[in-house]
């Protein structure tokens, strides 16, 4: 059954890693899968998904005005569209997590959304919170705690202290973020490696 996934994590769980390697799994057999970011995130060049391992992929974009939807049965038209990945799908409005799932059901095309789940307060992102709800299968992608828990948390670090007010969206990597589970997010310890990227930012 074709289905719509969200594949959620905290930072550094390697989300990117496995949208690549999902990617190329679909190239390999000669398919052709659509790679889409959000626009927002240009770290590594607009367009692009750039995985830590030190790969990255060509990709198209999603603004606030794209819509999904009408975007894939375009692509369509040049190549069966084999899947869908999209990488920071916390981003999407929930329409457009309204508009994935219409790629799949009357499309027929798969779409493996990869994202956040909350942002640096612990809220649920707009696009997560509807992923949640609408999505068939929901999987998370594990990240490691300094302490070696399970990283549930993308905290937000500024001078080696967690930040805890401010705007939901801020683009930056590991200067800026970091994977805490629980018990450190809410107590805002950090590891060594953290304290001293927040500094050094
Ligand atoms: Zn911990």
């Amino acid at each position: 059954m074709t289905s719509l996934y969200f594949k959620y994590a905290a930072m550094n769980s390697g989300k990117s890693t496995q949208l690549l390697q999902a990617h190329y799994n679909y190239i390999e057999r000669g398919m052709h899968p659509v790679a889409l970011t959000a626009r927002l995130d240009d770290r590594y060049g607009e367009g692009k998904i750039t995985a830590r391992i030190g790969i990255d992929l060509p990709a198209h974009t999603f603004g606030r005005e794209t819509d999904i939807f009408e975007f894939i049965r375009e692509q369509g038209k040049k190549n069966q569209v084999a899947a869908l990945l999209i990488d920071e799908a916390q981003f999407l409005s929930e329409e457009q997590v309204f508009q994935c799932a219409r790629v799949v059901d009357e499309l027929n095309v798969p779409v493996l959304a990869y994202g956040l789940k909350t942002d640096f307060l612990g809220k649920l992102f707009t696009g997560s919170e509807a992923l949640l709800r609408l999505a068939d299968n929901i999987e998370e992608i594990k990240a490691i705690c300094w302490c070696g828990r399970k990283a549930t948390h993308t905290a937000r670090i500024s001078d080696g202290e967690v930040v805890r007010a401010g705007a939901q969206v801020a683009i930056g990597g590991n200067d800026m973020y970091t994977s805490l589970c629980r018990k450190h997010f809410v107590s805002g310890e950090l590891g060594v490696q953290a304290k001293k990227a927040g500094r050094a930012a």
